[in-house]
């Protein structure tokens, strides 16, 4: 198997002095390192009953909608302010480099629907709480969530909740 987790470079400084950011786009222009993270993303998946894919924006959607695509879910985007054209259900939520709100559309999930969150990269773990708390809002039940690498020292794991399954195919 290729050595595609060495096509995840750092980029230091970005985006702001003393930050460095894990740059996967060599992976996903890789096509065999792409679809290998989407297969390793999946694996733990398989024979899961599911019922859609809840990705957030942006890269979470590059491997969100691969990811339903390999396990046969349907997708339900989660985006920044202002994007769904629907109405919305909103949430705030700290980030690494500030705070920010997600939307998901008020009508995307029937209640009991059976997700998997999705976004590429686990830091302080505040994105995928705040996609959480909007799965949650609309009564869905939320069997786990995935990313494709967890910066561990900043510790996301340990503010998630110990209860949901979470699974990181690659950890740094
Ligand atoms: P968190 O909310 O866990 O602090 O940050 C995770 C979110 O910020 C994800 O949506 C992810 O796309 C983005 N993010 C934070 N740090 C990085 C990084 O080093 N690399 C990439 N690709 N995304 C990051």
């Amino acid at each position: 198997m290729p050595d595609w987790q060495a096509l995840i470079r750092d980029i230091p400084d970005f985006p702001k002095p003393g930050v460095v950011f894990k740059d996967i786009t060599p992976l996903l222009a890789d096509a065999d390192g792409y679809a290998a993270a989407v297969d390793a993303m999946a694996a733990p998946w398989r024979g899961v009953a599911l019922d859609a894919v809840l990705a957030v924006e942006s890269r979470g959607f590059i491997v969100g909608a691969a990811l339903a695509r390999a396990l046969g879910t349907g997708f339900v985007p989660v985006r920044k302010p202002g994007k769904l054209p629907a109405r919305v259900h909103a949430q705030d939520y700290d980030l690494e480099y500030g705070s920010d709100r997600l939307e998901i559309h008020a009508d995307a999930l029937s209640p009991g629907a059976r997700v998997l969150l999705v976004d590429d990269v686990l830091a302080t773990g505040g994105t995928l709480r705040a996609a959480l708390a909007l799965a949650r809002q609309q009564g869905a039940i939320v069997v786990g969530a995935a990313v494709l690498l967890e910066i561990s020292a900043l510790e996301g794991r340990a503010r998630w909740e110990p209860d949901v399954a979470l699974e990181a195919t690659l950890a740094c």
